[in-house]
């Protein structure tokens, strides 16, 4: 099997609510969707949104590197076409989109399954988390509960620079969702002393889970020091997009978890590696994503089964944010619980 070609569509998907960090505001899941073609006709889709925040891609860089990768991988196997990609200077999520074709194409050429690929063999549901966006402390108050009335009880909660802001509004949640699990998101907003203010303030600490990258990515040495002093786990996400930086970050012992976007680190295969290296460590992660399309979120919920021992959280809940329900996808979402669709 040799590839063809790569077409490429621009596709938009409108949210029920705008998703609000202390990053960015977003009203649609956009992205490029690939379709990746071989000389026998089958064919995959991979999918990348833009997050010029996190990766530095826009949709148009993202195209750009995708028809800069169309002649290199025509007339290549599988196998070349994966060394080439993640050899090529372009952006994670462009590669990522590849990679995940990739993948799907050599079960195909395999005459294989995506569970045979992915050695899944415990196929019970998983729970996402679902976000609560950046806003007052009433409008998050009012979200959250409305979430936890719906049977999610597991809160990613995204804050920004204001700290007062985000320990009233921990303390409102705690208070009045003691049963809701929460994951706090500081999304790089806050300095080593307002971190530190929080993690005071919170003293009970109750139901935080953890904190998700409180301080700036190239902070590694001040997130140590909040990770030494913090008795709540402490995740790396913006500073962690490689297996490299994985292994920087258990080295300098800067975080307890990873966060793994399959965006951030270029692909299906990449996260493996990234899984892989969390298991031997015995470094549990969560499993994030942007708000990215059906297809991507498909490829990523299979990693979710396949490592269901290393990964302790799931943050798929794009599906969740779209006006409707997508059919694209091999698993059913029933509220926050995650199941495979029968065959
Ligand atoms: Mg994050």
């Amino acid at each position: 099997m040799k590839i063809a070609d790569i077409a490429l569509t621009q596709e938009k998907i409108k949210l029920k609510v705008p998703f609000v960090t202390a990053l960015r505001e977003v009203h649609f899941a956009e992205f490029i969707r690939i379709k990746v073609i071989c000389d026998d006709g089958s064919f995959a889709y991979g999918e990348a949104p833009a997050t010029k925040a996190i990766t530095g891609e826009t949709l148009s860089t993202i195209t750009q590197s995708i028809q800069e990768l169309r002649p290199l991988l025509s007339g290549q196997s599988l196998q070349e076409a994966f060394s080439t990609l993640h050899q090529a200077s372009c952006g994670s999520s462009a590669k990522a989109a590849v990679d995940m074709a990739l993948v799907q194409l050599q079960v195909i050429e395999q005459k294989s399954s995506l569970k045979e690929y992915f050695g899944i063999a415990d196929v019970s549901p998983l729970q996402t988390d679902i976000t609560i966006s950046l806003g007052s402390v009433e409008s998050m108050l009012r979200e959250a509960k409305a979430a936890y009335r719906d049977g999610m009880t597991l809160l990613k909660v995204k804050f920004g620079s204001d700290i007062a802001h985000a320990i009233t509004t921990t303390q409102q949640l705690t208070k009045e969702l003691p049963k809701a699990t929460l994951l706090i998101d500081a999304n790089q907003a806050w300095s080593e002393e307002a971190t530190l203010r929080y993690l005071t303030a919170l003293d009970a600490k109750r139901n935080i889970a953890l904190i998700e990258q409180p301080v700036g990515a190239k902070e590694l040495a001040a997130l140590k020091r909040i990770t030494a002093k913090s008795s709540v786990p402490i995740l790396a996400d913006e500073a962690l997009f490689s297996l490299e930086d994985a292994q920087e970050i258990v080295a300098m012992q800067a975080a307890d978890m990873f966060n793994i976007k399959v965006m951030k680190c270029g692909g299906i295969t990449k996260a493996m590696e990234i899984l892989e290296y969390a298991r031997s460590k015995n470094v549990k992660c969560m499993l994030g994503s942007m708000i990215e399309g059906p297809y991507s979120i498909n490829m990523t919920l299979y990693l979710a089964f396949a490592y269901r021992d290393v990964i302790s959280y799931i943050d798929l809940d794009s599906p969740l944010l779209y006006e409707a329900l997508p059919r694209e996808m091999d698993f059913l979402y029933e509220g926050a619980t995650i199941s495979f669709k029968a065959q």
